[in-house]
């Protein structure tokens, strides 16, 4: 049962972060994990805890993107798995994309947890566990450079949510699209992403599963022409600016 009353005027942020913890305790999420979900919690309150303009539009793209893409693929931390397990799975059977557990700090029980709670919550195949599948991926040097040789390895569009900035760049250098959600649109993640949603993944990710849908039947000129319009460090300055906004609204009233 949970102890936090919907009338706390923080319910929602609460929530989440009993998500978290309750993940924590499960052996879903690392300690660092808490860690990261703190610093996006700040970018969430500076953000108004809404989804703006910025991210909207990212999503929009995000979607195009993956509409073209030929083998896309949702990467999966401890994070995301005890996040938003079911609204991710019902995202990539939309998009028709595979699942990969990638962990920066990599351990064997928590990575057969998360695949257990993806499985139990009704994926399909889970790359990231066979050892005859396993490939690296150059410059990056911790766990999260060993990938799936049917998954991230040849994948040309990853998704890849609340992510380290290394392994992004790592991505791009070998030839990858990377989609990233990230609270905080000043992370090198962020700068880094071929597009970046600036948002709480558990907001986005039914944005992004519904707007896929809506692009489903979209000509691929029509899909590329709104990747092409889209310009992510132009976007991740709006979001910059949103916070500044949020923050001159809230001067005036403090
Ligand atoms: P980078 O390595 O990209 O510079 P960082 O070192 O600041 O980023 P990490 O701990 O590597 O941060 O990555 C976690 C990121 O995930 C943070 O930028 C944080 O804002 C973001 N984040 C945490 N929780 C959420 C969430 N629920 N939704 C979206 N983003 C989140
Ligand atoms: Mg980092």
């Amino acid at each position: 049962m949970s102890l936090i009353p919907k009338s706390h005027p923080r319910a929602k942020s609460l929530l989440i972060r009993k998500r978290l913890v309750d993940g924590f305790d499960c052996g879903l999420v690392a300690k660092e994990g808490l860690l990261a979900q703190g610093r996006g919690e700040a970018f969430d309150y500076l953000l108004g805890e809404e989804t703006g303009k910025a991210a909207a539009d990212a999503i929009r793209a995000a979607a195009a993107q993956l509409l073209v893409a030929d083998m896309p693929v949702i990467s999966i931390n401890g994070n995301v798995a005890a996040l938003c397990p079911r609204q991710i799975i019902r995202l990539a059977k939309q998009i028709n994309a595979r699942l990969e557990v990638n962990l920066f700090y990599a351990d064997e029980k928590r990575r057969r947890a998360i695949i257990k709670t993806l499985r139990r919550d009704g994926a399909g195949e889970v790359l990231g566990s066979k050892a005859a599948s396993q490939r690296r991926l150059p410059g990056i040097d911790s766990a999260r450079g060993t990938v799936d040789r049917d998954g991230i390895f040849v994948a040309d569009v990853i998704v890849v949510p609340l992510e380290d900035g290394d392994r992004t760049r790592a991505l791009r250098d070998a030839g990858k699209k990377v989609i990233a959600f990230d609270l905080n649109p000043l992370s090198r993640t962020s700068q880094t992403a071929d597009i970046t949603i600036v948002d709480n993944i558990t907001r986005a990710v039914d944005l992004l599963t519904r707007e896929s849908k809506k692009l489903r039947g979209e000509s691929t000129e029509n899909l590329q022409k709104i990747i092409n319009n889209f310009d992510n460090k132009e976007n991740l300055g709006q979001s910059i600016v949103q916070i500044r906004e949020n923050l001159s609204r809230r001067a005036k009233i403090a």
